[in-house]
């Protein structure tokens, strides 16, 4: 992975939420995911860009300098991807609505997108899948994996096999099986897990995890873990090895007008030391969140102070909760504008500090001191 812990922030259409380039260029993001569904109906205008102009895809989306990362699955849409009974294909949501898309689709826009990271295609099963449909749909991603692999091996793409199944312990472990074949692959890198967001328990996500981990015990493969990216998930994650996370939090806190208020980063090594340096357990994680500040619609939210008056970002530098309850009773998008920058500036002094504590490998020590305040 070009940078760990690497969060990848999702979009749409290639943009992300609320930001416009002017926005992004305060924070800087160097990620982007790009969900196959929204250029599939482009698929038209992506060949006149190749073929017609000297544009790149990149600069077509103004995405230049940033680590691509193509998947089909978008958390964000309630059904993007629903079984198909053709063996090559699924049905993928666009924006004509669910149409199917065979595998051979899915290479063809992933040659033409060139990502740094492309997740191969796989079928999302329904919460409730019997044992046949998930082997079937098992079988099928293989099967996709293998083709990506194979048809995309003159590329600089990194691909990534999907681990699908739910947490069911079984399907994880059929799964992770199905695609071993992938580590003989020069361009196979790891996996992105799928099934981690549901409202289940700590040790359940734990068990799901280890058993994947233990396919491919001794072999070096890269995880990531699809998702919304909410914080806790994350310090689970980079505890157990995960080192890249799909991010949509941000995003999804600022257009419920939340705010994010994770207590501060910065430990003292004195108040490290007395923190163990092993994985953390679920048990630590359980009872634990973080806090956010709401904004009613009507809000009530009148103070004349930053959202946050130690954050450095660009909104509480040079905002109050006064003038963003103002633009939020007048429903002017400027305050999702500003809570998705503070947000997201949240997430990048988190990621920041991730990545120090663990080059000093004092990540877990970090953890559970970070969570005492939780
Ligand atoms: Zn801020």
């Amino acid at each position: 992975m070009k940078k760990s812990p690497l969060f990848i922030y999702t979009t749409r259409m290639g943009s992300y939420y609320h930001l416009t380039p002017f926005n992004q260029q305060t924070l800087n993001l160097d990620t982007c995911l790009l969900s196959a569904g929204d250029f599939l109906h482009m698929e038209n205008t992506l060949k006149l860009l190749q073929s017609e102009t000297n544009i790149s895809f990149r600069q077509y989306i103004n995405q230049e300098n940033k680590i691509l990362y193509m998947t089909s699955i978008d958390s964000y849409k309630m059904k993007c991807v629903e079984g198909s009974s053709n063996k090559d294909g699924v049905k993928i949501a666009q924006l004509e609505g669910i149409k199917p898309m065979t595998n051979q689709q899915y290479i063809e826009l992933a040659k033409t997108i060139n990502p740094e990271m492309l997740v191969s295609l796989t079928e999302k099963l329904e919460i409730q899948a019997g044992q046949k449909s998930t082997k079937r749909s098992s079988a099928k991603s293989a099967k996709f994996l293998k083709e990506s692999l194979d048809q995309l091996k003159d590329t600089q793409i990194s691909i990534y096999g999907a681990i699908q199944g739910g947490l069911d312990t079984v399907s994880k472990i059929i799964a992770a099986e199905e695609q071993k074949f992938a580590i003989d692959y020069p361009n196979f890198k790891g996996f992105t897990l799928f099934g981690f967001n549901q409202g289940s328990t700590w040790q359940e996500k734990e068990d799901a995890l280890s058993v994947v981990q233990s396919v491919f015990d001794g072999y070096n493969v890269q995880y990531i873990l699809a998702g919304y990216g909410d914080i806790l998930s994350i310090l689970w994650g980079l505890s157990w090895g995960i080192e890249g996370f799909e991010i949509e939090e941000p995003f999804r806190f600022a257009q419920d007008l939340k705010v994010l208020l994770p207590p501060k980063f910065d430990a003292k090594d004195s108040e490290l030391e007395q923190f163990s340096d092993d994985k953390i357990n679920f048990y630590e994680l359980e009872g634990k969140k973080i806090n956010y500040l709401n904004f009613p619609i009507n809000s009530d939210v009148k103070e004349n102070v930053p959202l946050n008056p130690e954050c450095q970002c660009f909104s509480c530098q040079n905002h109050t909760k006064l003038y963003i309850s103002h633009l939020v009773e007048c429903k002017e998008m400027n305050a999702q504008v500003l809570l998705t920058i503070h947000n997201t500036y949240q997430y990048q002094k988190l990621q920041q500090k991730l990545q120090e504590m663990q080059n000093k490998k004092q990540l877990n020590q970090w953890i559970r001191w970070y969570l005492q305040f939780l």
